[in-house]
């Protein structure tokens, strides 16, 4: 026996039409939420640039970037770290264009260590700054793995990109990438250290 309802469907091709009604709903939802999703990658892309640079292929957002070192950024007034800032006040701008193209002042690092002097005059620094973005093509560095293959020598800096994250400020937005350098500094300032 078939019950008929007032447009003339059965009650079995009501249901059928439900389903498939709400399959298309599940299908639209599913359609909606890739849209939603390519947007918001197409937008990140937008943010992110790529740029090759020396060894290595970055994925970066210079303003986010470049926002992040123009804040206040509490530094250490140490003698070396001192010294190291003056420095970098004078080191060749083509050395310093590293820093120019990647967003980075090198006068606001985040971490920054000395190791006495290394040869004539010159001392030697360690130290690490933080860029957003992420590294897609080329090697890292590691503790212990800092050489040819990861690293590059431009001027009296040696530069990689840290695998694993350290001193990075609390505000700094993700995704972070570690810029970690070694460096030939003279000796600048009046003052001497007593070592
Ligand atoms: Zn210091």
């Amino acid at each position: 026996m078939q019950e008929y309802f007032l447009n003339g469907h059965s009650r079995e091709e009501r249901r059928g039409k439900v389903e498939s009604f709400s399959r298309f709903l599940r299908f639209k939802g599913k359609i909606e939420v890739y849209l939603f999703w390519t947007i918001v990658k197409s937008w990140v892309r937008k943010q992110m640039k790529q740029i090759s640079i020396m060894k290595w292929l970055l994925e970066i957002e210079v303003d986010k970037t470049r926002a992040f070192y123009s804040k206040d950024i509490e530094l250490c007034d140490c003698l070396y770290c001192g010294n190291f800032m003056e420095a970098c006040k004078h080191v060749n701008s083509p050395d310093m264009e590293i820093f120019t193209t990647l967003g980075i002042n090198p006068l606001k690092p985040s971490h920054l260590s000395e190791f006495g002097e290394i040869e004539d005059g010159l001392r030697l620094y360690i130290g690490s700054y933080h860029i957003v973005g992420k590294l897609v093509k080329g090697a890292y560095c590691t503790d212990s793995v800092w050489n040819d293959t990861n690293t590059v020598e431009v001027g009296d800096f040696t530069f990689g990109f840290d695998k694993d994250l350290m001193f990075v400020h609390d505000e700094f937005p993700s995704p972070v990438l570690q810029l970690r350098f070694e460096a030939r500094i003279p000796w600048v300032l009046d003052r001497k250290p007593e070592d």
